[in-house]
């Protein structure tokens, strides 16, 4: 058995945390290849050092003295080092990165420092062979992850070691350049390694102990999600659940590995498990309610749309044209409704409606603002009845006006559109009704 695992920054701040850390893989011989993170904040207060890295980077561009802020770097490094008592030295590592940062290497270089010394510490500490991730996972020419290159290479690399630390985050392009995935792309880099070895689990360890049924911002103390699909989850997370990278879920998916989310600070929680199916019923009739503010609708209203073929295709085509994705489009007779997110919508407005006009030919379109889209999440819904109807009595019972309803065909989960200040109430009154009930 292989556990892959991977550590979020919090869990690798400062030596006790990499303490807790050690006490983890130490406690299962199966947790064989680990991936970190940069370290990251200690307190409320404290700046990421992938953070402390763009900044100073950003200064080295820019002409300016970047020493003092380099210094800084080092200093949260050293810290960790004489905490865990080890035997190591990153002044060498330093001084090449000085002269990569005069020498312009670009900020993606300089964002990778920081898993990438966390890995050396990392294997120093746990007597792991490192590893630097720019020799196993790469990007093609346009900056697209190369997925056969990096599964074949990093399959053949691991099989010559048992046990090894593979910083997250970066890779490198054909020619060793380093790049770095978006912003929280640890979780990508530890479901490439889980999925190129064919692990039996990977671990993600973080600071929560996995999903919460609902956002602990809005309501208090929500309990923990034990398991989740990953179709739940995705319908979840692009609402806005921050717990896991979106990208993190592919790899591991298609090998059919679960992930298991756990907490560092707490590691006997079991956590969550995202799986590809389950027949574990959800504790409540619902697995999980997400939403967001912030959205528009654009109303497209045509007499005879129903049965003009190609109607669709043109209003779609109008969005398109202009760079903007659309989250959800339920339609009537003889109306259209397109979903969009308000931020990216806002300076391309007039242009979609002219768009609108020349390409479909609309009798009015018209624009309401300040909406927030609600989904409500489970596999338990398709199989019980009188879900909908609960929905919505408690969004009357709360006094909350449904401006919108959309029930994917999966019946895996119920969209509600209300009104932004609607927004905390009406999450509220589904929770109360499904959740607080049967606490
Ligand atoms: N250190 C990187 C970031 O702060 C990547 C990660 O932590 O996953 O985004």
């Amino acid at each position: 058995m292989t556990k892959v695992v991977k550590f979020g920054g919090s869990s690798l701040a400062s030596a006790e945390q990499f303490m807790k850390v050690g006490d983890i893989i130490r406690s299962d011989a199966e947790r064989k290849l680990v991936v970190p993170s940069a370290p990251g904040k200690r307190d409320s207060k404290d700046t990421k050092v992938t953070d402390m890295l763009y900044a100073c980077y950003a200064a080295a561009e820019a002409g300016e003295d970047f020493k003092a802020q380099l210094k800084a770097i080092k200093a949260r490094y050293e810290e960790i080092i004489k905490g865990l008592h080890l035997d190591l030295s990153l002044e060498e590592e330093f001084k090449v990165i000085e002269k990569q940062f005069k020498e312009k290497a670009g900020d993606n270089y300089a964002a990778s420092r920081g898993e990438y010394l966390n890995g050396i510490i990392m294997a120093a500490y746990l007597g792991y062979e490192f590893v630097d991730a720019a020799t196993v996972i790469f990007f093609n020419d346009d900056g697209e992850f190369d997925t056969e290159k990096t599964k074949k290479t990093l399959s053949e690399r691991l099989k010559k070691t048992e046990r090894a630390v593979i910083p997250g985050f970066y890779g490198a392009y054909e020619d060793g350049r380093v790049k770095t995935f978006s912003r929280g792309g640890s979780d990508i880099t530890g479901s490439i390694v889980a999925g190129a070895v064919k692990a039996d689990v990977y671990e993600n360890w973080t600071d929560v102990s996995g999903f919460l049924v609902a956002d602990p911002r809005i309501i208090d103390t929500p309990p923990g999600i034990d398991t989740i699909t990953y179709r739940e989850l995705r319908e979840l997370s692009y609402m806005g659940a921050t717990v896991l990278h979106e990208d993190a879920i592919f790899p591991v998916r298609k090998e059919g590995i679960p992930i298991n989310i756990r907490n560092t600070n707490s590691p006997l929680d079991e956590g969550t498990w995202i799986v590809e199916s389950t027949c574990q019923k959800s504790k409540y009739v619902i697995t999980g309610i997400a939403g967001k503010k912030g959205f528009c609708a654009v109303n497209i209203e045509k007499d005879m749309m129903n049965s003009e073929i190609g109607f669709g295709r043109k209003v779609l085509q109008s969005f398109e044209d202009n760079g903007i994705s659309f989250e959800h489009v339920p339609s009537g007779i003889d109306t259209m409704t397109v979903f969009v997110h308000q931020d990216e919508f806002m300076d391309k407005e007039q242009k979609v409606v002219s768009s609108l006009h020349r390409l479909a030919d609309p009798d009015m379109v018209d624009i309401e603002s300040d909406l927030a889209l609600i989904a409500v999440v489970g596999r338990g819904m398709k199989s019980t009845r009188g879900t909908a109807g609960r929905i919505f009595s408690a969004l009357a019972h709360a006094n909350v006006n449904v401006r919108m309803i959309d029930q994917g065909s999966s019946e895996l989960n119920i969209i509600i559109g209300v009104s932004d200040e609607d927004f905390e109430s009406a999450i509220r009154a589904i929770y109360n009704i499904f959740v607080e009930v049967q606490l």
